[in-house]
């Protein structure tokens, strides 16, 4: 079945570390080689095989059309011949950041770069730059892009400054970086006492790169009366959450307001696109206007802008866009659900909008420490038990599922069926 993908996957090896350019495609916690893809087709990809899978995954979150939306193509493709790149203004780019500024209260400006970590590593330098502070506080468990100083683990001890969690960064880049449980109330509490500087607090409102865990209510308003009290800011890492939860993302459906938002995935609907945004006064201080440099040669790029604002455009015309795919959401993994308490197999399910995830442990996740009781091993067998019969999910217990508006009922109702297969083999 993967004869054509296991020899692609050792061509790839040898010139490419691991054979993938981003580490989660390796399948190194499933196991087995990754599908090579050949194209995909609304709900579904196809892999050099030939075969066919509903695509849960959407390049990890970015394409709430699927593949080959037709606007979106039709637009790529005319905006592509008028040029692919010119490092100098265009008004693509006033459309898409008036788009999202005229959704929010709480931003005026936005800036555009080519990735989310590039986005959140900004987000950060003008926090910084604004409050004339050096730490920052993130959660165990939230990823926010592979820059330096977000790649931190839990220090020795009772220590909240993290260090490195990848070789390559210097104990120097992590010191300023604070470490603390995800909705933990007494530990980030901790972290305001331990120290006076403090910049910023950075946090996926709904985590999606633990599974599925969104931060409770009174954990957020309390990030904001700390953030307040310190005159520091608060980041909202709304990179999958953004135009995905619900057409505000995470601030959509939450009442706590942050400071800065980050965006990535769904504003470039496959295109490279990040942003970071916030009111006019915390974004004078970015240069050419203020004195905090970032720049990108391919921020704004005109091919990628047009993808995204035909995206956001068709999404804001369509606001019930967002419950339709939460109802598929609820369907899909409340199916899950049902066919897991048919053969007593523990299984937490959630959804927020599109997004959805499902854990194989006794009590629902509230943090990193909690997702690592699960059953990784039942994770990996329905994974692989899945893949043979055409559904593509995330290929760790650590990833959020999606879903597009090309998903049917007919593909959830499959693969409910296909969960029964696999869980009835279960012991
Ligand atoms: C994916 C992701 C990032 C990193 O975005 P890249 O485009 O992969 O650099 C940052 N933050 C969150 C919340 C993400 O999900």
């Amino acid at each position: 079945m993967f004869k054509k993908s296991i020899k692609a996957y050792e061509k790839a090896c040898q010139v490419i570390p691991g054979g993938v350019d981003s580490p989660v495609r390796a399948f190194k916690s499933v196991g087995g080689t990754p599908p090579f893809i050949k194209k995909g087709k609304g709900a579904y990809l196809y892999d050099v095989d030939g075969n066919k899978y509903v695509d849960f995954v959407q390049s990890w979150g970015p394409l709430i059309f699927g593949h080959c939306d037709k606007d979106i193509e039709k637009v790529v493709i005319e905006t592509a011949k008028m040029g692919l790149s010119f490092g100098a203004p265009t008004n693509l780019e006033t459309k898409l950041a008036r788009e999202i500024v005229d959704m929010y209260d709480n931003i005026d400006k936005v800036r555009f770069v080519s990735s989310g970590t590039e986005a959140t590593m900004s987000a950060i330098r003008l926090a910084r730059g604004v409050t004339n502070k050096n730490d920052i506080i993130k959660f165990e468990g939230c990823y926010h892009g592979h820059s330096d100083s977000l790649l931190v683990q839990a220090g020795s001890g009772m220590a909240t400054f993290g260090s490195p969690s990848s070789p390559g960064v210097p104990a120097d880049l992590t010191k300023h970086t604070l470490l603390c449980e995800y909705n933990n109330i007494e530990q980030l509490e901790k972290c305001f006492e331990e120290s006076s500087d403090i910049a910023c607090i950075i946090i996926e409102p709904i985590a999606g790169n633990m599974g599925l865990v969104p931060a409770t209510n009174e954990f957020l308003a309390t990030c904001r009366e700390l953030c307040d009290k310190h005159g520091a800011l608060l980041i909202f890492d709304e990179v999958m959450s953004g135009f995905r939860a619900s057409l505000k993302g995470a601030s959509g459906i939450l009442d706590v307001k942050a400071d800065i938002l980050t965006f990535g995935k769904v504003i470039g609907a496959g295109m490279p696109v990040g942003a970071f945004a916030a009111s006019k006064e915390i974004m004078s201080h970015l240069s050419p206007e203020g004195k905090i440099y970032q720049a990108g040669t391919l921020s704004g790029n005109p091919v990628a802008m047009a993808a995204g604002l035909t995206s956001l455009r068709k999404l804001k015309a369509n606001p019930k866009i967002y419950e339709d795919l939460e109802k598929k959401a609820k369907r899909l993994v409340n199916g899950f659900k049902k066919v897991a308490d048919r053969y007593n197999i523990p299984l937490q399910v959630n959804t927020r909008g599109s997004m959805f995830g499902f854990f194989f442990c006794e009590n629902e996740p509230t943090n990193f420490k909690e997702v690592g009781l699960c059953n990784f091993e039942r994770f990996a067998k329905f994974h692989q038990e899945m893949l043979r019969r055409g559904f593509y999910f995330a290929c760790s217990q650590y990833e959020t599922g999606f879903i597009c508006t090309k998903i049917t009922n007919k593909e959830i109702d499959l693969c409910i069926q296909a969960a029964d297969e696999i869980m009835k083999e279960f012991v």
